[in-house]
């Protein structure tokens, strides 16, 4: 690799304090602050933290965001081709119906498909269940140049597999320091992971849900279990307040985005991650070739 491309790489293993960050327009402040975790309890689920604008302003906002991100992640990709080591992740958390499908369609899908690599994590296959709970997960971490999205993740490990106790307290106790580990190892070696907490409200999502049962477009998006998940609500949001207490690091913090209003949660991730994409300060990679010499055989072939 070249000392460029090394120096460059290091750019990633920094942690998202190492730069004072700047409001983006619209911004009373960095949405990487406006929405670091808080009490899920006091959480107004209807609230846009950091947004001082309307609907009209966040849609605007969320366009022109695509516009940036689209080129960044150009430029990350051909990072990647040169033998750059960066990568982006992003991890989407939520219950039913929080918007996490919404997010990836309307904010990932304004870059090149090609340039994602997008992964959903259900109920684990028998061939999974074979291995640790973090085998699958490592097998789907975004290559280098790519931006990952994870559509639930390892933390379903301790959110589930807790909730419903699919093992028992001393194993998924264990998971989150291990998880911490686990996500620093993949931090250090030039991944940019960006974790984002969907919240939406018990009765937002009745009205989601109550949607999905009402018009014919939505009948395949409604799961009868999702019925019974609602009912454990007060354990969830337990086992969510966990999650951000024990595993927000500095080289992985989670976000809190309240997702009741689906413009601005589509508006919080892609604010998040075009900030994060921004701090990796990509460049174009230089020509590995003499780019004189090469027009000049161009000319004459
Ligand atoms: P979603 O609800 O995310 O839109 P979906 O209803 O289409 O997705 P799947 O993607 O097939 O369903 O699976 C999601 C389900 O898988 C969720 O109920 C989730 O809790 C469960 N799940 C994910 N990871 C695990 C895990 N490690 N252990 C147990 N269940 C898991």
């Amino acid at each position: 690799m070249s000392k460029s491309k090394s120096s460059q790489s290091s750019k990633s293993s920094k942690s998202s304090k190492s730069k004072k960050p700047k409001a983006a327009r619209g911004w009373a402040e960095p949405a990487d602050l406006a929405l670091r975790p808080q009490p899920l309890a006091g959480l107004e689920c209807a609230s846009t933290p950091g947004w001082t604008g309307d609907r009209a302003a966040a849609e605007a906002q969320l366009a022109a965001n695509g516009a940036a991100l689209s080129e960044l992640q150009e430029k990350l990709f051909a990072d990647g081709r040169s033998g750059g080591t960066r990568s982006v992740l992003l991890v989407l958390q939520g219950m039913d119906t929080s918007g996490k499908g919404g997010i990836v369609r309307h904010v990932i899908g304004q870059v090149d498909p090609q340039g994602v690599m997008h992964r959903s994590f259900g109920v684990p296959t028998d061939a999974e269940r074979k291995h640790n709970y973090l085998w699958r997960i490592r097998n789907a971490l975004p290559r280098p140049g790519y931006i990952g999205v994870f559509d639930r993740s390892h933390y379903e490990d301790v959110l589930v597999a807790r909730v419903n106790e699919l093992v028992p307290p001393e194993v998924w106790g264990k998971r989150y320091e291990e998880i911490n580990a686990f996500e620093a190892k993949v931090a250090a070696a030039g991944t940019r992971i960006v974790k984002v907490a969907l919240v939406v409200s018990a009765q937002e999502q009745k009205a989601r849900l109550r949607e999905r049962l009402t018009r014919k477009d939505k009948f395949w998006k409604y799961n009868p279990s999702d019925i019974d998940e609602r009912a454990k609500w007060p354990a969830y949001r337990e086992a969510y307040q966990a999650v951000l207490d024990r595993t927000s690091t500095d080289t992985a913090p989670w976000h809190v985005v309240p997702a009741d209003r689906k413009w601005f949660a589509r508006l919080a991730v892609s604010q998040l991650l075009l900030d994060a994409l921004t701090d990796l300060d990509l460049g174009w990679p230089p020509p590995s070739f003499d780019v004189k010499a090469e027009k000049a055989r161009l000319e004459k072939a």
